[in-house]
């Protein structure tokens, strides 16, 4: 092995020492039943980084005994206490940023620059909700009739099930946890079986910020969908909050209504980003560089449909294709990279298959259009004009660096072609007229829109969709409210 090779090596078995590949139940950490484990794998090439415990049922079960047993404690325990506890998380995780960021790159695959801004988004919710836990607020008033007096009194909706996504590996954890500690909820969460390593960090890191033994418990396993339907047959389970695709998503709101559990569901997108002939056209392209490149293209919010005006069209095309096409692909952990691999292989198979199909149906090839030659599962950015608004890739989640671009001519026309689609999560619009933002802003049938900006999530504001993008909001004055129920109490005026 070079020298340069078995530094990188060296380097990684570092970032990879985590002690705790382990499940962590009731704040122990402790193996699966029969030391079961599943392989990690890196996405840059292919091979297997290490393994985890694989949780069985049974081990998931313990794991929801220990939320329950911790239920009572933690709803009582001072809101200015468990808000603490979220503050020293938040600095806790804010001083790894760099063992996190490694981590992540490594199990998913995107750059550690661009893992290093997962860390600070997902440390802003611990933060935010630290300082929502001590303003969770009921009402007093009058009978409207007069006489009696009606009190609100919120409390926390109990043991929770997190299920979450291997796209962003703290983040979409952060979202669930921050408000849930803040509310006084225990919860057993489950992270994506291709990037735990991650939320095993977040883990430990929780414990030692204070967080008392079984508010946090967290099951590693290749069975998901066994286990969670286990946990969600248990009439102690109150809350399952899940980020994910659709199809699933739409699984578990069935599977939640035997027992009638209250969900949170952030599902899939297919986000439209609309650019004005009166735009500036350089700010739009910058836009599109991050709602579009972001996670190489696999967020839920990520710009999937590109909606231009016909008479900056190819300006616009030109100036995306340039960037798009100097961006260089490589190990996300290397210097000088600007764009990792995707998750698997079957990421890389989608994705060519939605621009075969769409460069079959009539589309132009500006830059990039396939996956170079391996090892890993690169895709090479890519963007397309004169592309059918009916083919596939404008109809599916890309999950991919790919922008296919088709032009309108009327702001009726872009309108309705933003809003054909199943989805609603976010859109973006790019116009310097003022009427126009408030049309649009009300006209899109979307739960987030961005104006003049292609990055939109923030923890001080509420993320979630419509339609098939699911509902319920994480983050904001909203995101705690779905871990708190309403108990009204009237009261004879005396
Ligand atoms: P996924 O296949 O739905 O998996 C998400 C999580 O669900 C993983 O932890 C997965 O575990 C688990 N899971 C899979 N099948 C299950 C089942 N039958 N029962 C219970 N759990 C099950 O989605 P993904 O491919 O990881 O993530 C990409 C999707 O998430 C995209 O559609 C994206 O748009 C969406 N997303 C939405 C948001 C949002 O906020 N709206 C944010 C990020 C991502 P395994 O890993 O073990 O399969």
């Amino acid at each position: 092995m070079s020298d340069s090779k078995s530094a990188a090596s060296d380097a990684r078995s570092e970032a990879l020492h985590i002690d705790r590949r382990q499940l962590f139940i009731g704040g122990a950490w402790r193996p699966a039943s029969g030391d079961a484990r599943f392989d990690v794998f890196d996405p840059a090439d292919g091979s297997v980084l290490t393994d985890v415990a694989d949780a069985s049922v049974d081990d998931a079960r313990a794991a929801l005994d220990a939320a329950v047993a911790a239920q009572p404690g933690w709803a009582t325990t001072a809101p200015r206490e468990r808000g603490e506890i979220l503050r020293r998380a938040f600095d806790l995780v804010t001083t790894r940023a760099d063992d996190l960021a490694r981590l992540m790159s490594l199990e998913m695959g995107k750059t550690v620059a661009e893992a290093r801004g997962e860390v600070t988004y997902g440390a802003e919710f611990l933060r935010w909700f630290s300082e929502e836990a001590v303003r969770i607020h009921g009402r007093w008033m009058q009978a409207p009739a007069g006489g009696s007096r009606l009190l609100t009194v919120k409390k926390p909706v109990g043991p929770c099930l997190f299920i979450t996504p291997w796209n962003f590996p703290l983040a979409m954890g952060t979202r669930k946890i921050g408000p849930a500690v803040a509310a006084g909820c225990t919860m057993v969460v489950k992270p994506a079986g291709q990037t735990p390593l991650t939320m095993l960090l977040l883990a430990e890191l929780m414990a030692e910020a204070g967080l008392p033994d079984g508010v946090l418990n967290v099951v590693t396993t290749s069975h998901s969908g066994e286990v969670s339907a286990a946990l969600m047959a248990d009439p102690r389970l109150r809350k399952v909050s899940f980020t994910g695709s659709t199809p699933v998503g739409k699984a578990l709101v069935k599977q939640s209504a035997d027992q009638l559990q209250r969900v949170s569901m952030e599902l899939g997108g297919n986000a439209p980003f609309l650019v004005f002939a009166d735009a500036d056209i350089d700010a739009a392209v910058a836009g599109a560089m991050i709602a579009k490149m972001r996670n190489m293209g696999e967020a839920c919010t990520a710009a999937n449909r590109f909606l231009v005006e016909e008479s900056v069209a190819d300006q616009f095309a030109s100036k995306l294709a340039e960037r798009m096409g100097s961006l260089r692909l490589g190990r996300g952990q290397d210097d000088g990279v600007d764009v990792g691999p995707l998750i698997d292989e079957k990421a890389v198979a989608g994705v060519t298959a939605l621009v075969d199909q769409a460069v079959g149906a009539g589309a132009r090839v500006v830059t990039g259009g396939s996956a170079p030659d391996g090892p890993g599962y690169f895709f090479t950015p890519t963007v397309l004009m004169d592309v059918p608004a009916d083919a596939d890739v404008n109809r599916e989640e890309i999950f991919g660096p790919v922008a296919p671009i088709t032009t309108f001519a009327s702001d009726d026309e872009a309108i309705e072609r933003a809003n054909a689609t199943e989805y609603g999560l976010a859109a973006y619009v790019f116009t310097r007229d003022l009427g126009r933002t408030i049309r649009l802003a009300e006209a899109l049938e979307f739960g987030m829109v961005g104006i003049n900006t292609g990055l939109i999530s923030n923890a001080a504001a509420p993320f979630g969709g419509v339609k098939a993008s699911g509902f319920g909001r994480e983050g904001g004055f909203e995101g705690i409210e779905e871990y708190l129920d309403t108990t009204y109490v009237s009261l004879p005026a005396g």
